[in-house]
């Protein structure tokens, strides 16, 4: 590297040091956050925001929260990384606690949402040649779909914006339109092994699949010896007002991607599997050094804790509501503006009628953060514990500038 820029700042970063980043993301510039509590973040010089995008559906229960803050501080101090080479407790606890609260029997751990969908694509494939049928490597997944950003789950995505510049991505994937079952049932071929769907899109456009596609494609799937994976990286772990988003359409997956919520911000995949998948996943065929490690499955329980306490899907679904209806009301009002409301629990989509990042901007100068999705849409991913005093603040906050964009 040539001469170094020096910082002029003392605590916060500079225009010059992002420099030495790849130029891969655009945060504004001038805005650093120095900490964060609840629903709220903070700016060295004292500014506060909003934070309903919860570092992508991530801080599940906001920021800096007491009991994540202990189960991290506690076992920092004991144990952070043995590898699994040897057991973990705290892992073995977590994988049997989302196992007893859904349809898995056999959990394995990643770092991120991109690792539990290349465990699923494994898992898949692996099922199919451990009963003879070794010729079924194809998933057929749907279009504007994001699986995450490793070759294979770009390749999953069906997205042409994920694969530019990166081909060959032809690894055993095949696409339908979101939603049209006429032709999942045509794209199906004898060397298909499973489908591979997000139960709520998320990236692509906030738009959950229907109760009628999922048994569908569940029927289909049993009929013709197909295993189907749902990526609940973004709506699992509470965010749709159940544990997991499936519980509301009355179907279960074979195999399941979790992460996001479920580490409150510390990062933690994991792949849930019913036993017909897990038992073929014996040693030697998958594996990672990090994953589920003692810090990472220790705040996971910790989410859980909180996931499980009483009251708390109650109040996804409750503020969900308020919000939802809130934004209806504005789709009537300003039609200009936004036109259409979508998602499930605090999953929640508008459809912009200008660019949705200039509504974006609009709020965060009013210190709203949201974020944006695919089909010009804005999306509201606040904390599941978020208040109804924040949820009134950010619905006044919406119609503010809703109403002003709505007269030009
Ligand atoms: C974020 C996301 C991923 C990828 O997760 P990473 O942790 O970024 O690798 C996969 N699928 C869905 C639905 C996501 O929202």
């Amino acid at each position: 590297m040539q001469a170094a820029t020096q910082s002029d700042s003392s605590t916060g970063a500079t225009f010059n040091e992002r420099d030495a980043l790849w130029p891969n993301y655009s945060p504004p510039q001038d805005l650093v956050f120095t900490h964060g509590l609840g629903t709220e973040l903070y700016t060295e010089s004292g500014e506060t925001y909003l934070d309903f995008l919860s570092g992508i559906a991530v801080t599940a229960f906001g920021h800096s929260h007491p009991h994540l803050v202990e189960a991290l501080g506690a076992q920092s101090k004991k144990l952070w990384h043995v590898s699994n080479v040897f057991r973990i407790p705290e892992a073995e606890k977590l994988a049997r606690r989302l196992a007893e609260a859904s349809f898995a029997d056999r959990i394995f751990f990643a770092n991120s949402g991109t690792e539990a969908i290349e465990a699923s694509i494994k898992a898949v494939r692996g099922y199919q040649a451990a009963v003879g049928k070794p010729e079924r490597h194809r998933i057929i997944g749907m279009s504007d779909s994001f699986h995450g950003r490793t070759i294979a789950a770009v390749a999953a995505s069906g997205n042409p914006s994920y694969v530019q510049n990166f081909a060959p991505t032809d690894h055993g994937f095949d696409h339908i339109a979101w939603g049209d079952m006429a032709a999942l049932d045509a794209a199906i071929t004898d060397n298909t092994a499973g489908v591979i769907v997000e139960t709520v899109q998320g990236e692509g456009g906030i738009r959950p699949l229907t109760a009628e596609m999922l048994s569908h494609i569940r029927q289909v799937c049993d009929a013709r010896g197909l295993l189907l994976i749902l990526d609940e990286v973004q709506c699992g772990v509470g965010r749709s007002g159940k544990l997991f988003a499936y519980e509301t359409f009355g179907i279960e997956p074979d195999i399941l991607a979790s992460a996001k919520g479920l580490g409150g911000g510390f990062p933690i995949g994991a792949c849930l599997v019913s036993e017909k998948v897990g038992q073929h996943m014996v040693v030697g065929t998958h594996g990672s050094t990090f994953g589920g490690n003692p810090l990472a499955a220790a705040v996971g329980n910790a989410v859980l804790d909180l996931v499980f306490e009483p009251g708390l899907l109650e109040n996804v679904r409750k503020q969900a509501d308020t919000l939802r209806a809130g934004l209806e009301e504005l789709v009537s009002e300003c039609p200009a503006v936004l036109s259409k409301v979508s998602g499930l629990g605090l999953m929640i989509g508008a459809r912009c009628e200008i660019p949705n990042v200039e509504l974006m901007t609009a709020l965060r100068r009013n210190k709203l953060l949201v974020g944006r999705a695919g089909d010009n849409m804005i999306r509201l991913l606040p904390p599941l514990n978020v208040s109804d005093a924040h949820v009134t603040q950010a619905l006044d906050i919406l119609r503010l500038e809703v109403r002003r964009l709505q007269q030009f």
